[in-house]
């Protein structure tokens, strides 16, 4: 396709980002072209509009970032079997070699030569974006846009809770970005109960309360001991199940010490640095299971969630809290960094 789009992108190592005419991307061999009908922004974005050290080590620009959208196919490049001009697509945002031991080990996830769109790739903050075919996943035409948009951390979520396997278990869930409201809506939707939610916005855990936490707690408050409550509701044996996705040093200490002996650990959120951990106590003598999550099963997950929203078991929309044009992007980035955060989910239109 001929012409040029409008795409946000970091131009040159630093903060910020720009509006920017490009010309729109031609689908190389086993690629599509995608209409980008709503983009969401995630944290990993924030990381780059911030220019953190991650970012500053990892972000070789010009790129044009953004990795969560839905859209429409609109151009299929050469060797592309499976799709066709006009399909309603998200993507996978993991882009596996394919090739590699982890890989066909079927863990492609985790492949050991993973790229990431919109972090090593161009991305999809923009009127059109150029995905692996291997990675597309087809929506059902019914789903809103700024829902599909929002699966691939929806998807998180997914793959998070399935793992713990909480039907029936008293479940724990550490914090109230998007991931951890997606995942008490999910775990609410698999069956797990009671649910707790800790957190540090009440904007948020009221959002939380809606998704299905029976009980919320801001762990800025004063008084607040998440681990005493939690013992005091169970008779003193703990949760069954704690997800952990603030990636908080003091949420990881406190969901060992809330989880009762045997339980299982979900390890999603990222701490910036190593953390310690009681080895002994809080997983040896404790019988405890530590999982960690990277992405989303390649496509079980992708399966499960489809299932799941088309069912109407499980509704994400209370996450998404604002919609705007992709042209107010610095909006966006203003109301995800907040000191005191309004939002949870923000999704840009182009
Ligand atoms: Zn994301
Ligand atoms: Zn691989």
């Amino acid at each position: 396709m001929q012409g040029s789009m409008i795409a946000v992108a970091k131009r040159a190592a630093g903060s910020g980002a720009e509006l920017v005419p490009v010309p729109i991307p031609a689908p190389g061999p086993c690629e599509v072209l995608v209409k980008v009908r709503a983009t969401a922004i995630c944290g990993t974005d924030v990381h780059i509009f911030r220019w953190d050290k991650w970012a500053a080590g990892r972000i070789k620009p010009p790129l044009i970032f953004g990795h969560e959208f839905s859209g429409e196919v609109v151009e299929t490049g050469p060797g592309v079997t499976k799709l066709n001009v006009g399909d309603y697509v998200s993507a996978e945002s993991h882009i596996p070699c394919g090739s590699c031991y982890v890989c066909k080990n079927g863990q492609k996830h985790i492949c050991a030569d993973l790229k990431i769109l919109g972090v090593d790739t161009q991305g999809c903050f923009a009127e059109y974006a150029v995905i692996p075919e291997a990675c597309a996943w087809r929506n059902e035409p019914s789903l809103p846009l700024h829902i599909a948009a929002i699966q691939e951390p929806l998807g998180n979520a997914v793959y998070t809770v399935m793992e713990a396997n909480v039907p029936g278990k008293r479940t724990l869930i550490f914090g109230d970005g998007p991931a951890g409201l997606f995942a008490t809506g999910v775990a609410r939707a698999a069956g797990a109960g009671p649910i707790w939610l800790a957190g540090t916005f009440n904007f948020a855990l009221a959002i939380g309360k809606t998704m299905g936490a029976d009980r919320t707690f801001n762990v800025r408050s004063p008084g607040v001991d998440v681990v005493r409550s939690v013992l005091d509701d169970t008779h003193g044996t703990g949760a069954d199940v704690v997800i952990e996705m603030s990636g908080a040093p003091k949420a990881i200490a406190e969901g060992f010490s809330a989880l009762r002996k045997g339980g299982t650990f979900v390890a999603f959120g990222i701490p910036s640095d190593r953390i310690t951990l009681d080895l002994n106590n809080d997983v040896i003598f404790k019988g405890a299971t530590i999982i960690g999550i990277n992405g989303r099963l390649m496509f079980r997950t992708w399966l499960q969630m489809a299932n799941l929203l088309n069912s109407g078991r499980l509704d994400p929309s209370p996450v998404v809290t604002h919609q705007i044009g992709l042209r107010e992007f610095q909006k966006g980035f203003d109301l995800m960094t907040a000191p005191e955060r309004t939002c949870g989910k923000v999704v840009m239109i182009p």
